[in-house]
């Protein structure tokens, strides 16, 4: 079984509110038919589609107001938008995609998921469907409410389910020695250890000198999948053919997080 989580930076132009990337989707579907049958989990995260209307009503700080229900439901809503459009794209290609919603089987408890029923997901793949989930307003038993994001949601279906590799697919080849977006000359990390994982989240973005933002969330995450004994592999999923070839396991350009 494999897990790939598709970043919001590659399925959503992430500054212009509510757009999808039409041209990423696009090439991915090809990619992901071509790959099939092998057993697939999709998980996709928010970018520009679940991000605004959650911060706009303040969603992952819990519940706090009433007027913070629509904002649950809107915000809700407008991944099932996001999901709707890469479903499918899946279906155009003649991949057997379905859309697994993740508020309604999953809770957490001070934003850590708590409860859910992976089971299902499992049993849909070996009945022969695609399932795609994505991240989530959910409801958080402290907090009320909390935003599940889709890394969190990746690494927890690949360990549950026993998962041989989670892909990460980015807009950068992979985890650098600083942000690629900002540092020209930042160098690709090939590899990294568990041991250097921990240290890596520990100091946070002092480890290789800079390593912050969505990057160090995903590793952060990632190491629980590591631990689990799941190979990660991160990978730029903007270019053609590298979530096929990660997919097959074909070598590509990126970093493998491994025991
Ligand atoms: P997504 O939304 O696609 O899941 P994020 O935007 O959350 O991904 O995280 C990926 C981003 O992390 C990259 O686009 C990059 O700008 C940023 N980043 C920060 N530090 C690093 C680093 N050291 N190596 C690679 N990317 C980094």
């Amino acid at each position: 079984m494999l897990v790939v989580k598709l970043g919001g930076s590659v399925v959503t132009v992430k500054d212009q509110p509510m757009t999808a990337h039409h041209e990423n989707i696009e090439q991915l579907a090809e990619e992901i038919k071509a790959a099939w049958p092998s057993p697939i989990v999709i998980v996709h995260g928010g970018g520009s589609f679940g991000h605004p209307v959650a911060e706009k009503f303040g969603l992952a700080d819990g519940f706090t107001s009433e007027r913070q229900v629509i904002g649950f439901s809107r915000t809700h809503q407008a991944m099932v938008a996001l999901n709707t459009i890469i479903v499918d794209t899946l279906h155009d290609k003649g991949a057997p995609a379905l859309s697994v919603s993740p508020s309604s089987f999953i809770t957490t408890d001070d934003g850590r998921i708590s409860k859910a029923d992976f089971e299902i997901v499992g049993r849909l793949v070996v009945r022969g469907f695609l399932p795609i989930l994505y991240g989530d307003a959910v409801l958080d038993r402290t907090k009320g409410f909390s935003i599940l994001s889709g890394d969190q949601l990746a690494v927890h279906l690949a360990t549950s389910l026993g998962a041989s590799k989670l892909i990460f697919g980015v807009d950068v080849d992979g985890v650098h020695t600083s942000n690629p977006k900002l540092v020209p000359q930042a160098k690709l990390i090939q590899h990294l250890s568990l041991e250097k994982l921990k240290g890596f989240v520990k100091i946070g973005s002092a480890l290789t000198s800079d390593v912050t933002g969505g990057m160090l969330g995903k590793v952060s995450e990632a190491k629980a999948a590591v631990e689990a004994g799941v190979e990660v592999q991160i990978v730029n999923a903007t270019k053609p053919g590298v979530i096929l070839k990660a997919l097959i396991g074909e070598p590509v350009a990126g970093t493998i997080l491994a025991r």
